[in-house]
């Protein structure tokens, strides 16, 4: 049985997840925008009580939920539609340059397309903090015309925890806007969106043991009424900003995922710190020349509880890769591997590691399903296969 230790790129769906959706895959078929008649009634209600859960598991009002098919929907939803309001034809925007692809796309899109785009640099390895964003240097590139800024809260490959809500609070003053992109968080640390300082954030269902092709876009509404333009046109449904049918079980699952991921997260976060220090502790001591990439495992407020990525001198990370997976082990390369030419990682880059040791990454991401013997058998299999690729 595969091991799977790449909860970064998905998640397990959770059975319980799992029973939730299935009557709305089934006899309760309704269309959730058909009110004149009971199966669409009903279907509204459950929408309902998703969003009701999912506003409950990011500290928000349910009016501020727009449902969407992912995180990447929500991520060209929030700068796209912010960017489209009138007045911003010219304006400028920052994003991190260790953001995820579906942010730094959208900002080179805007750039080619009249924006002023700032990609803001991390804290390089060696400092008290790889891959940080410094609070002071955003606030010092911040401009007069600045419309909105987009922060990773939880990085996907070095797990590093951004400081989002010191730099709301400066950008928050000038009049920005601030877009979270929280795919990472939910189930893995505490999200509200309050103490966070995010006017606008993204979320993704199967990053948290829910279904694929479903997310959701936080946007204020209290105290500040964030305006954002739709990118589609339609039914209206979703205040006009996100037209088109509800997929119902997506979004129940979606639901569900959240409530379970809030209520298990104090039993969680401490099971799975110790399981990922443990593989951390025993990848180390049984691989020569194993280095750790990102922010230290020591303070749970710098870096995801779930997340290791380490670096191992001398060996590819592709073939390790190859190997590994040939022994029913699932993690991947921080690099992305555009088939024969592996491209090295834009974040540990960024973090400043050369191309090498950038290739030779291995991440880890932890789950609600992983097992101290998941670990174990990680470990030997991982340490197996260096020893082939050495030898
Ligand atoms: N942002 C981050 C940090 C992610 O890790 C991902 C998923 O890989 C996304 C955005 C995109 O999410 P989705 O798959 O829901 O479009």
């Amino acid at each position: 049985m595969t091991i799977y230790l790449d909860n970064h790129s998905t998640t397990r769906i959770d059975p319980r997840v799992l029973d939730a959706m299935m009557p709305w895959l089934t006899e309760d078929y309704g269309n959730a925008g058909s009110v004149t008649h009971e199966l669409g009634r009903r279907a509204r209600e459950a929408v309902d009580h998703a969003r009701s859960q999912m506003a409950l598991a990011i500290g928000a009002e349910p009016r501020e939920v727009i449902f969407t098919s992912g995180a990447t929907e929500s991520i060209n939803l929030a700068i796209i539609g912010s960017a489209m309001r009138p007045g911003r034809a010219n304006g400028h925007l920052m994003v991190g340059t260790t953001d995820h692809q579906a942010v730094l796309d959208v900002a080179d899109h805007l750039g080619r397309n009249g924006r002023q785009v700032t990609y803001v640099d991390v804290a390089p390895q060696g400092t008290a903090c790889p891959g940080a964003i410094d609070p002071q240097m955003f606030s010092d590139l911040l401009q007069s015309d600045t419309f909105l800024v987009s922060l990773l809260l939880a990085n996907n490959e070095i797990g590093v925890i951004h400081p989002t809500a010191v730099i709301a609070n400066v950008v928050c003053k000038s009049g920005a806007i601030v877009h979270l992109d929280c795919s990472q968080a939910i189930g893995r640390m505490p999200v509200d969106v309050d103490a966070l300082g995010a006017d606008l954030a993204s979320f993704s269902g199967h990053k948290f043991h829910g279904p694929k092709g479903v997310g959701a876009l936080y946007v204020r509404r209290r105290s500040k009424a964030v305006r954002i333009e739709p990118l589609q046109y339609g039914g209206g449904q979703e205040r006009g900003l996100r037209s088109g049918t509800l997929n119902v079980a997506a979004i129940v699952g979606m639901g569900a995922a959240a409530e379970l991921a809030v209520q298990e997260l104090a039993e969680e976060v401490p099971r799975v710190e110790a399981l990922r220090n443990w593989l951390w502790e025993h990848l180390n001591n049984s691989i020569e020349g194993v280095s750790l990439n990102g922010p230290p495992l020591t303070n749970s407020s710098l870096r995801l509880i779930n997340n290791l990525n380490v670096s191992v001198s001398g060996v590819d990370g592709g073939s390790l890769l190859a190997t590994v997976e040939a022994s029913g082990l699932a993690i991947s390369s921080g690099s992305a591997c555009a088939s024969a030419s592996p491209r090295p990682s834009h974040v540990l880059r960024a973090i400043g590691l050369n191309d090498d040791a950038a290739r030779s990454s291995l991440r880890f991401g932890l789950s609600r399903f992983t097992t101290k013997e998941d670990c174990e058998k990680a470990v030997e299999r991982i340490v197996d296969g260096i020893k082939k690729i050495r030898s």
